[in-house]
């Protein structure tokens, strides 16, 4: 199986409107991060993790033509403001998507039209909804185990497929998930800036702490702000422990 990430950059993207930081400023491409998203593809199956509102562009970049089903960690606006650019991918058949009760509930709201009947076809995405909690669930042959985190008090999802890991925006991993994270290969995990601590993200001085109490053979980083260049911080990261940028592909068992 292949993990792509699509995006690794906060809720505003880097660069960020209107900043001239050395980061946003950057030539480095590697420090350009669309909003965090990932893809899991096998032979078969094709999942995406989150629809932002990068997501046009992150399909395109990534040249992703069929998928077959959405998974969402939560809905904050940077994990389903790209929801309507999801339509290409359901023209004919509806679309599933595995979330919690809670974000089913607000795609609902915000995208009423999608499931008004009324409404031209092409003008909705079909969605086929389907709630999730802490039960694993499949889609062709990749099996995904939902795994409970704190995003400050909100209760959201990461998800474990096989050996790797996928826990994007993550303030606290409660110690009854921590026992579903044993012998990992591969984790992704959301990191957010060095200093000025945030209700709902880890430091990297966190992360790094929760990395390696995980203990997985590599880690990689996501959803950072403008603070972290990415040649500069990976210096000072352990070598298995290193920011993502948009683009890069692993190989997972
Ligand atoms: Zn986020
Ligand atoms: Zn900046
Ligand atoms: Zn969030």
């Amino acid at each position: 199986m292949q993990l792509t990430i699509l995006g690794c950059g906060g809720s505003l993207g880097i660069p960020m409107i209107g900043c001239e930081c050395a980061v946003c400023t950057s030539s480095d491409p590697r420090n350009q991060r669309t909003r965090t998203a990932a893809l899991l593809r096998s032979a078969t199956t094709t999942i995406l993790i989150d629809s932002g509102p990068d997501v046009r562009y992150q399909m395109l970049r990534a040249q992703v033509k069929q998928l077959d089903a959405v998974v969402i960690t939560h809905h904050h606006q940077d994990h389903i403001g790209g929801v309507d650019d999801l339509r290409p991918f359901c023209w004919h058949t509806p679309l599933p998507v595995y979330t919690q009760a809670a974000t089913i509930e607000r795609l609902r709201s915000q995208y009423a039209y999608a499931f008004d009947p009324g409404d031209s076809p092409s003008t909705r995405p079909k969605l086929e909804l389907h709630a999730i909690d802490t039960q694993p669930f499949s889609v062709g042959d990749i099996t995904l185990t939902p795994l409970p985190i704190w995003h400050g008090d909100w209760d959201i999802r990461g998800f474990r497929c096989g050996a790797c890991a996928y826990i994007t925006d993550v303030s606290s991993i409660p110690e009854s998930t921590y026992a579903l994270l044993h012998d990992l290969d591969t984790l992704i995990l959301g990191a957010l800036r060095y200093t000025q601590p945030h209700p709902m993200h880890m430091l990297v001085d966190e992360a790094v702490a929760v990395v390696e109490r995980i203990g997985p053979r590599r880690a990689y980083f996501v959803h950072m702000a403008h603070d972290l260049d990415y040649a500069a911080t990976n210096a000072a990261l352990p070598e298995h422990i290193q920011l993502s940028y948009d683009g890069l592909t692993l190989e997972c068992a």
